[in-house]
């Protein structure tokens, strides 16, 4: 084995450099895992571009999947040469008040991956046992890994929505997000329309499931819900508070609003469209490790998948330049060894 092993690191805002780095024993509660894929997600920025109080240098990526090969004391239920992914969320303490009531997204000691510890930009990395999450046979790692960020996010905030079957379910934005919530919108049985600007993305979006197709320059999006006859939930997978306010009026009575794209605007919605109608306004972070687990079941059963490009981990930055001007389509995948190979072929 050797004893360094190669990372992408950040050793200063902007600035990406490959290292080598000494291989370490996993500490207690966590494991040590030889990364095959990870991918490159638009919340790399907060790492990359210093927007959290970052200890330099530090390894970016929280979209990683690969095969545990050393345990830390006291790991239980994880073993060694076991296929596993981390997301964003590092893992909960089990301790604080959240925890003990079960919200374990919600963890006051949680740490965030690639951002209070070094990430999946590697070939190995180390992750608290309490964070990981159980990757299926006939998923590769390449094709798992978007799934531990954008589709965790996408479908526990629908899984958790109140909608039922047959309910209409708007998704707002067709791109890294939004492309993996249309499909798991349309195979957990909702009326799915999908929202986006321009009418190049119409035909993607009707191939990915919906049954609708919005053109948000071209229509109100708000009307063209209501003659829908409205929407029980909006997933918003853009930016921007104001395209949270161009579709909140196409919410029927009851309906609610899912915030998932993180940007700095303000959403100004009025308190009469707020309360005549008693419509709402919410956010979603990822989801806890067991809907992670979840998540990937539910891909690998329906035929959900992400639409990723691979490259190898020493194209990181080029992948992560790529990604930030917009120009993924829709998630690139950093690939290491066996990364693009299945445990066992679907059948
Ligand atoms: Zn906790
Ligand atoms: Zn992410």
């Amino acid at each position: 084995m050797n004893a360094t092993y190669k990372a992408v690191e950040v050793s200063k805002p902007g600035e990406f450099s490959e290292v080598r780095k000494p291989l370490l024993d996993p500490g207690p509660n966590h494991v040590r895992i030889r990364v095959e894929a990870c991918g490159v997600c638009h919340s790399d920025s907060a790492t990359v571009e210093g927007l959290f109080p970052i200890d330099w240098p530090r390894v970016p990526g929280h979209e990683a999947v690969g095969r545990i090969d050393a345990l830390g004391p006291g790991v239980q239920g994880w073993a060694v040469g076991q296929r596993v992914g981390v997301g964003f969320l590092g893992g909960s303490c089990g301790y604080c008040e959240f925890c003990r009531n079960g919200d374990l997204v919600n963890c006051r000691n949680q740490e965030f991956t690639g951002v209070h510890s070094d990430g999946g930009y590697a070939e190995v990395m180390i992750a608290k046992a309490t964070g990981l999450v159980r990757i299926p046979d006939d998923l590769s790692s390449a094709d798992a890994a978007p799934l531990l960020c954008a589709g965790l996010t996408t479908f526990n905030a629908l899984r958790n929505a109140p909608a039922k079957a047959g309910d209409l379910v708007a998704v707002l934005g067709i791109g890294g997000l939004g492309h993996l919530a249309v499909q798991y919108a349309r195979h957990m049985g909702f009326e799915v329309a999908a929202i986006a600007r321009g009418s190049n993305t119409a035909e993607l979006a009707k191939k990915l499931g919906a049954h609708h197709y919005i053109d948000s320059a071209a229509t109100d999006p708000a009307a063209a819900l209501q003659a829908l006859g409205g929407a029980k939930v909006i997933v918003i997978t853009a930016s921007g508070g104001k395209t949270i306010a161009a579709t909140f009026r196409g919410l029927r009575p009851g309906g609610v609003s899912i915030d998932l794209g993180v940007g700095p605007e303000p959403i100004e919605v009025t308190s009469m469209d707020l309360i005549f109608g008693e419509r709402k306004v919410a956010g979603s972070l990822t989801g806890n490790p067991a809907t992670a687990d979840t998540t990937l079941r539910f891909s690998a059963l329906g035929g959900v998948s992400a639409m990723i490009e691979t490259v190898p981990l020493s194209q990181a930055a080029a992948a992560y330049a790529k990604m930030m001007a917009g120009k993924a389509r829709f998630r690139i995948v950093l690939v290491m060894k066996n990364g693009n190979n299945p445990t066992r072929e679907p059948e």
